[in-house]
């Protein structure tokens, strides 16, 4: 018999995990993997913390148990277009390879700053996603002290990055078009106590505010803001968000989410692409299927691991017929009950479920003035969406499951979930 051919589109998380899972499972099958990065797959969640810090080096970050024998992995390769009735792609060289399954793994990239960017600054407005953008923020910023640097966007990866800089010595002005940073996402009390932490560690924090250009001048670049004041600054980070990577695919036939959040290719629980057979999506170019049924993308480097451990098992399923162990250790996880970890200047902070969907906020332990707090988080019926922890308060993992069905207010508090564990917090 022929063995079937896989192809993964994609070398992060969630394309390498899939494919070290078929590798696992022992089937005998002829895979490729083509990754844009001219490098073999790492961990993507240092790129602005250890790697840009300088505490871990290249090869400190590549994964490790991805010496897959018999694989054939073309790195540094552009795959620019996709015939899905045929499972056919196409290379930027212009080589075309058929397969009789192909997982799309190929992730975001970051917004694009709308300010205006004259030629002479161009080279210094920078965004973060990968190993060698990390390079250029470095030897800008920390191999050049002592750097201004102007970050645009306060969300996680603009708050993390922001206090590495700060450490390594730089002068950080952050800006965000928020009154308050990540508001949306983790709403009020956790958003003013993240402001705060900002201009406590020495962050210039300037909220409500947009970059409106940016202009060569002389050695560094003036950086003006939309309120209406200008900023000397070496380098511009844009941190403003992603959105999937598959402006590529736009035309393909594959199926893309339409509306606010556009662009993330839509599967089915077990990473199928809806209404394609033979295909698959997996890692933060996907949105799969929430609770209420709502497509919805995770952008968790866990996630993308689970559903590229899950689009395998689906692949071993649908071409051999047969129940397959791979990805059964990891259960897919429904956006509702993903959970991630956060460092604001040193301050651990733990976020489980969708505090983002909350309408009302309540302290379950502690208060804004205590080292460690938590929030829960409901939604108009009063059920719990999503639970904060700051510093390390470990209560909040207490609310998984109640997070998972959605429970009540008055349920909870009839619990004894609010308590911390494993003695005082
Ligand atoms: C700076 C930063 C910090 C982060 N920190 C955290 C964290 O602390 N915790 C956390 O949970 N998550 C974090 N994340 C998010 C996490 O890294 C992502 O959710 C995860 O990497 C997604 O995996 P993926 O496989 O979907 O995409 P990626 O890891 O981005 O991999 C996609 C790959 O596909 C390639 N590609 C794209 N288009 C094509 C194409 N047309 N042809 C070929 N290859 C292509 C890309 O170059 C890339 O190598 C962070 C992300 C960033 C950028």
């Amino acid at each position: 018999m022929m063995r079937k051919r896989i192809l993964i589109i994609g070398a992060g998380a969630a394309g390498s995990s899939a494919a070290q899972a078929l590798h696992q499972s022992g089937t005998d099958l002829e895979v490729t993997v083509i990754g844009a990065e001219n490098l073999a797959p790492y961990n993507r969640t240092t790129v602005n913390k250890g790697l840009l810090s300088g505490a871990v080096d290249l090869e400190n970050i590549i994964l490790p148990g991805m010496d897959l024998p018999g694989y054939a992995w073309q790195l540094g390769t552009n795959v620019t277009a996709l015939d899905p009735s045929t499972r056919t792609v196409e290379l930027e060289n212009g080589a075309t390879i058929e397969a009789d399954a192909v997982l799309l793994a190929t992730g975001a990239e970051p917004r694009a700053l709308t300010a205006a960017v004259d030629d002479g600054a161009r080279s210094r407005v920078l965004r973060l996603r990968s190993a060698a953008d990390t390079q250029r923020l470095r030897a800008l910023t920390i191999a050049n002290l002592p750097g201004h640097v102007v970050i645009a966007g306060a969300g996680l990866i603009g708050t993390e990055t922001a206090a590495v800089l700060l450490e390594a010595g730089c002068q950080v002005t952050l800006t965000d078009p928020s009154p308050l940073p990540m508001r949306n996402h983790l709403g009020h009390t956790i958003a003013q106590w993240v402001a705060t932490a900002h201009r406590t560690a020495g962050v210039d924090f300037r909220p409500a505010t947009t970059i409106t250009e940016i202009r060569a001048a002389d050695e560094a670049l003036l950086v003006s803001l939309a309120v209406g004041n200008s900023l000397h600054a070496a380098v511009v980070l844009a941190s403003l968000g992603v959105t999937p990577a598959t402006g590529w695919l736009e035309g393909s036939g594959i199926p893309l989410q339409a509306g606010r959040r556009p662009g993330a290719i839509l599967v089915d629980q077990d990473q199928r692409v809806e209404g394609l057979s033979g295909m698959y999506a997996a890692g933060d170019a996907a949105a799969v299927p929430g609770l209420d049924g709502k497509p919805a993308r995770i952008e968790h480097w866990g996630a993308a691991i689970s559903q590229g451990r899950s689009a395998a098992a689906a692949i071993l399923r649908d071409l051999h017929g047969e129940p397959s162990e791979v990805g059964s250790t990891q259960p897919l996880i429904p956006p509702a009950t993903a959970s991630y970890s956060t460092y604001v200047h040193g301050t651990k902070l733990t976020i489980l479920g969708s505090p983002a969907n909350g309408v009302r906020e309540q302290f379950i332990l502690g208060n804004l003035d205590s080292p460690r707090f938590a929030l829960a988080f409901f939604d108009a019926e009063d059920r719990i969406t999503g639970a904060v922890g700051v510093g390390g308060a470990r209560a909040v993992n207490q609310l998984r499951s109640a997070i998972a069905r959605r429970a009540h207010a008055a349920e909870l508090e009839t619990e004894a979930s609010f308590e911390p564990v494993g003695g005082p917090q």
